[in-house]
Formats: structure tokens, sequence, C-alpha cells
């Protein structure tokens, strides 16, 4: 544990790293960009921005320039890295990862955001062009109030960016009915390693294709993806119930994710809370509405350290009758085994419902833990482990909650994650999304960040001794051999393609999955 905290301190002390021997190490880039057609601007070292943080806050670095593009043009800036044998290039959607992956320690970042978002919709086709570095948000605005129309598969939070998220995957609620964000584009538009640009799809440069999604932005930067849409819904009714036992948490969400689209609900995730009245962690943390009550005397006796809720969601138009979403209503929930007297809900507009996140994020922000640091952690669980893990984890490790949520639900995996593309998952039909979303809170007081790091370790190093069949989600290794074992016998096939896509590993450095002038091995 001691040296885990030790490499921890070390890898983020950025001055402590080897001195800058060349001029384009110390900063002075200027050279490399005369005679460069760049729209856009350049901000030299000390850039005084954002670009060597994140989300996450623990990770620290110093990118030797800060480039805002003025157009998807610019992301061609890539092949001014191939003429140094030292810089790369790390694409910064909105820095939303938690581990450093969207910087480049004294490289260029390039802010995707700054490159006024391109959102075109197609109503004929039922299609939107979007550019990477468009806020999920603005593509919702845009579909659904300029044609009624919205993306099929979303994040729960949007304030991501499309080149940010299809970069891992994107999962939500939808998943289980539509796949991942991944499996609702049909073409992207992407600058690879070379400085190519190239337009591809499941039948134009498909292994370009396939590689990008999920690719951990190691084959290309994503300038433009097409995204599927489908006509909005104008209301969601949106209801969490609450289990004491996981195994009929599990039996219900999982009986729910494996019902015939059209005859199941329109979203559905997890949580687990603790079964105790922390303000934080607890109770309190189910309710969907202040004049909501949680009443802990329906909690079985017998109920342990932790609860569980599900969560689901029914889209309707504002023409519905009433009583017809009741009755499709209570015909899903029909049979389902929570506790009597636990169930909430409220019906919300459709796009209040998929901004719910950016409510939590204002009061956040006004509490001041928004950016205090988040070491999350997000794990992708077999089926056939999530009983086990319930166990060792959720009722043991985190019996006092993680100052946040802690999300479990069900995903399905064959036929909604084609393996051409390059995110890795557990074997089996189904697996488990489990997200760590930490908070670091004064009061009450939890754990520091370092502590939970630390917790997060253990959680990992549990999965690994207890044998359970587990990936990484939004992954971080810090070893060669940590990629190896993520990747499993995939590892080839992606060594393949970055040597095809990005020979000389200028992309997204900071996965630190490939150095510069790497070898395959
Ligand atoms: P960044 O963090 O900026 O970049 C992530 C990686 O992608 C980096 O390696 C970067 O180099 C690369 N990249 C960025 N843009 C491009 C591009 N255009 N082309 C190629 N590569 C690129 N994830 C989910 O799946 N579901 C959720 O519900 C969810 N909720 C979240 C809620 C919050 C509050 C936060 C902070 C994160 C959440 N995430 C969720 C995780 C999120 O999807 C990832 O962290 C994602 O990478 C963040 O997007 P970003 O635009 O900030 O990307």
């Amino acid at each position: 544990m001691i040296a885990y905290i030790e490499r921890f301190v070390h890898d983020n002390d950025v001055d402590s790293m080897p001195e800058p021997e060349t001029a384009e190490e110390q900063g002075d880039l200027s050279p490399l960009f005369n005679g460069v057609d760049l729209q856009g601007t350049v901000e030299f070292a000390g850039c005084g921005s954002d670009s060597g943080r994140d989300f996450g806050g623990v990770q620290l670095s110093k990118p030797l320039a800060l480039i805002r593009p003025a157009n998807s043009d610019d992301a061609k800036v890539v092949r001014l890295a191939s003429r140094s044998p030292h810089l790369t290039v790390a694409a910064r959607g909105n820095g939303h990862s938690v581990n450093g992956q969207a910087m480049a320690h004294r490289g260029l970042v390039l802010d995707m955001k700054t490159i006024e978002p391109k959102i075109i919709v197609d109503p004929a086709t039922a299609q939107a062009d979007v550019s990477g570095g468009a806020l999920w948000e603005d593509v919702l605005k845009r579909c659904v109030l300029g044609y009624g129309l919205a993306p099929r598969s979303w994040t729960d939070y949007l304030g991501l960016t499309v080149g940010g998220t299809l970069s891992n995957a994107g999962v939500s609620g939808q998943t289980f009915i539509y796949g991942p964000q991944t499996e609702n584009v049909t073409e992207l538009e992407v600058v690879t390693g070379n400085g190519d640009v190239f337009v591809c799809s499941k039948n134009e440069n498909p292994e370009l294709f396939f590689s990008v999604l999920g690719g951990l932005g190691q084959f290309g930067i994503i300038t433009r993806a097409r995204v599927l849409l489908q006509p909005a819904p104008d209301m969601v009714r949106w209801i969490r119930v609450v289990y004491s036992e996981f195994s009929e948490f599990a039996r219900d969400a999982e009986l729910l994710v494996t019902r015939a689209e059209g005859d199941s609900f329109d979203y559905l995730e997890g949580f687990v809370f603790v079964n105790s009245d922390d303000p934080v962690n607890g109770w309190a943390s189910v309710p969907l509405d202040s004049d909501q009550f949680f009443d802990p005397s329906c909690i079985p006796r017998a109920a342990g350290p932790v609860l569980y809720c599900l969560e689901v969601a029914l889209h309707y138009k504002n023409e519905d009758p009433p009583s017809a979403v009741d009755m499709r209503l209570e015909r899903l929930m029909g049979g389902l085994r929570f506790v009597e007297g636990l169930r909430f809900w409220v019906d919300v507009g459709y796009m209040e419902f998929l901004l719910r996140v950016k409510r939590a994020e204002e009061e956040a922000k006004a509490n001041g833990i928004w950016d205090a640091p988040h070491p999350w952690l997000n794990l992708f669980v077999s089926k056939t482990d999530i009983a086990d893990f319930d166990r060792v984890v959720f009722k043991n490790i985190l019996k006092h909650g993680v100052g946040g949520p802690i999300l479990v639900y069900p995903l399905l995996s064959s036929s909604m994650w084609d393996s051409r593309k390059s995110v890795v998952l557990p074997e089996g039909e189904m697996f488990y999304l489990v997200a760590l979303l930490r908070f670091c809170f004064p009061y009450p007081k939890g754990l520091s960040a370092e502590e939970m790091i630390v917790q997060n370790q253990e959680i990992v190093q549990s999965c690994i001794q207890n044998g359970f069949d587990f990936k990484l989600y939004l992954p971080h290794h810090t070893s060669r051999e940590g990629w190896k074992r993520h990747f499993g016998n995939q590892w080839t096939r992606f060594q393949e393609r970055k040597a095809r896509f990005d020979p000389m590993a200028i992309l997204a450095p900071g996965q630190k999955i490939f150095p510069r002038n790497w070898q395959p091995s």
C-alpha cells in the first residue's frame, strides 16, 4: 500500500521529473510552428489554463503548449509533432477524465472544445453530424429543441464531449437497449497520428472506425461523428425502488434488461447506499423530491449495512392519457420484489431528466466539492462474480459509502457491444457497471483523496485475489504489464492498430499505454 502511495506522489510531482534538454522541451516551440497554417491560437509554456489538470484532480502535468484550434483542420497539427522525436499531442475534450488521460506532459494539448461546435441534424435520416469537441448537452438542446429528435444512448452527465466519450464507450441507463454511445454512431472523421484525415464507417476504412471507437484516443482525433437519432419524448416518469437483498435487486434488474425492446423501461440504472441516516451516503440519497420522505421503519430488520436502489424511467408524450402511462407502469413494475413503502417517483420533462446531473453539479460547485479531487473508480464486473463482489466490496470495504453515488447495474454484452471495437469487457452475456463516484467532503468528514486512492487499490486487489472476471472502465494502468493484462487476448490487435494509425505514438500520451518511439512487445 505504502509503495502505491509513494508511486502516486512521485508520479504527480511534476517538478521532480528530469529537466528538459532540447529547446522544444524547454518550451521554445515557436520555430516548429513557423510556416504552419494554423487558424487557431497557440499559448506557449506556462499555459495558465486548465490544460495540466483534470476533473480527477490527482494528476498534474506541464504541457509545452496549448493549442486552441479554430476548426477541425487545425487538428492536423499532429504532423508538427512527428517532426520532433519527443513531442506528443493530447486531444482534450472537457478534461473530465480522472487520471490525467487528456494530458500531455511536455507535449501539445489540443483544446477540442474551442472549435465552434457544429451540430447538423438531418431529420430525413434521423442522424446528426456533430463535431468531436461538441458537448453532449449542446447536442441534446439542438436536436430536441430544433427537431424533436434525440440521440438514443447517453451518459448520465452531459458536460462531456462527443470525442471524449466515444474514445471510451459512453454508458448510461439506455445502454441495455441501444448499446453504449460507441454503438450509436455510423461514421467518423478522424485525424490519425500521421496527420492524415479519413472518413470512416463500417464500410469505409472499417479498421480505423472500429479502432477509434473505445480506442482511448490512441488511433486518431475524432473531429466529427455521425450520431443516430430517434423521436424525443416530452416527459419522463422517473422511479426509484429500494431492495434490502442484493439477490432480489439483481434478479429484478436482470429481468428488466433482458425483456424485449418496447416491453421494458426506457432507462435502467441502480445504486448502493448506506443503511443509515448519513446525510450524504444514506437513506436521504434516495427520494427524488424534497417533499418525499424515506421511512426507515419499512426496512426489514435483517437488512445489512447497505441497501440497493433500482432506478428506472418511462418515456411518454404530452398527449398520452395519464391512465395509459399508469397502466404501462404498473404492468412493468408488476412482480418486482422491492421493499413495500419505499417507492418514489416524479414526472419531469425529457431534457430536465437528461440534464439531472447538471443540477447536482451546480450544488456541488456551490458547496466547493466539484473542484476538489475525485478519485473515481469504474469497473465492469462479470454477472458471474457480482454477488461475491457485493459481499466483498459493497457490504465490507464500502459499507460507509464513498461520499457520492455508488452505481451498479447490469448491461448486456453479446449483442450490444461489437467486439471489433476497442473496448474490452468481461466474458459472458451480461456484466455490471460499478462506478464509485467519490467526492471529498470536508463535512461530514470522509476519507481524504489519498485514502480514497488506497481504497480503490484495495478493491482492485480484492477483485484480483478473488479471481473476479472484471475490467477497468475509463481504465488507468501505470505499467505496460497492466495494459497487457487489461487488453488480454486483444493486446496484439491493439498494438497492431497503434502501429498502423499512430506509429510514432504521438496521440493521447496521458493514457500511458505507449511511450514515444515504442516497440511492439
Ligand atoms: P477528456 O477527459 O478530455 O478526454 C478523455 C480521453 O479521450 C483522453 O485520452 C483524450 O485525449 C481523448 N479525447 C478527447 N477528445 C477526443 C477526440 N475528439 N478524439 C479522440 N480522442 C479524444 N462516462 C460514461 O460512460 N457514462 C457516464 O454516465 C459518465 N458520467 C460522468 C460524469 C461526470 C461528472 C464525469 C466527470 C465523468 C463521467 N463519465 C461518464 C466519464 C467520461 O465519459 C470520461 O471521463 C470522458 O473521457 C470525459 O469526456 P471529456 O470530453 O471530458 O474527455
